[in-house]
């Protein structure tokens, strides 16, 4: 997996810096001890989606209303529901700097993060080339608490995938997940050949997209 250095630094407070050596010497470090730690597993199951009246979609095994997620999920026919995680050795990781060197400990959050995104852009880009071989086309993934869509919906999806069971995420009554870099999403499937940046709307150059999350 090729973690973005630039993307650990922009979560670092660099912006577009490229930072300076000691800063890139331990980046370089957590990293190493990250790709060390980790355990990264995903899983994803597809249902029959449904837009209703008034915003609310039937995800067929929950629903939820959100209107900027139906607006991003227009002209889909299923969903993909999906979780990923580093697993908890990355959180012994991250408890430990945090008692011993605190400048560590927030590299290492930022280059963790950046690890966990890249991890489910790789497992969301392996889904998309099985789906448009297929000709089907997935939207960019759409997590719990972005926009309008309810946090609370974490608590569906990891019911519904049998996270504990299966890749070890779990959810505390105050909805934070553990191990703390996971991550839930849903994405949708459509047959219209739309092709979505993996990296999301921020990242992609349609402006005019009617599908685009706001
Ligand atoms: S703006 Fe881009 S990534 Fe977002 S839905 Fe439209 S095509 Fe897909």
């Amino acid at each position: 997996m090729e973690i973005s250095r630039g993307e650990i630094r922009r979560y670092l407070g660099y912006g577009k810096n490229e930072g300076d050596e000691a800063v890139n010497n331990l980046i370089e470090e957590c990293i190493g001890e990250l790709v060390a730690a980790a355990s990264p597993k995903s899983i994803s199951r597809v249902y029959p989606l449904k837009l209703l009246s008034d915003d609310w979609i039937n995800f067929t095994v929950f629903k939820t209303r959100s209107r900027n997620l139906s607006r991003n999920l227009q002209d889909c026919e299923q969903v993909i529901l999906f979780a990923a995680t580093l697993g908890a050795g990355v959180d012994v990781l991250l408890h430990k700097y945090t008692k011993l060197q605190m400048s560590k400990a927030v590299t290492m959050q930022a280059a963790a993060t950046a690890m966990i995104e890249e991890y489910c852009d790789e497992e969301n880009r392996k889904l998309k080339e099985e789906y448009e071989d297929r000709e089907l086309y997935l939207r960019p993934r759409f997590s719990p608490g972005y926009g309008d869509f309810p946090l609370e919906c974490q608590k569906d999806i990891t019911t519904v995938l049998e996270t504990p069971k299966r890749i070890g995420i779990m959810l505390t009554d105050s909805l934070l997940m553990t191990p703390s870099k996971s991550v839930t999403a849903v994405m949708g499937i459509s047959g219209k050949p739309y092709r979505c940046e993996i990296k999301g709307c921020e990242s992609c150059g349609k402006a005019d997209c009617a599908y685009r999350r706001d």
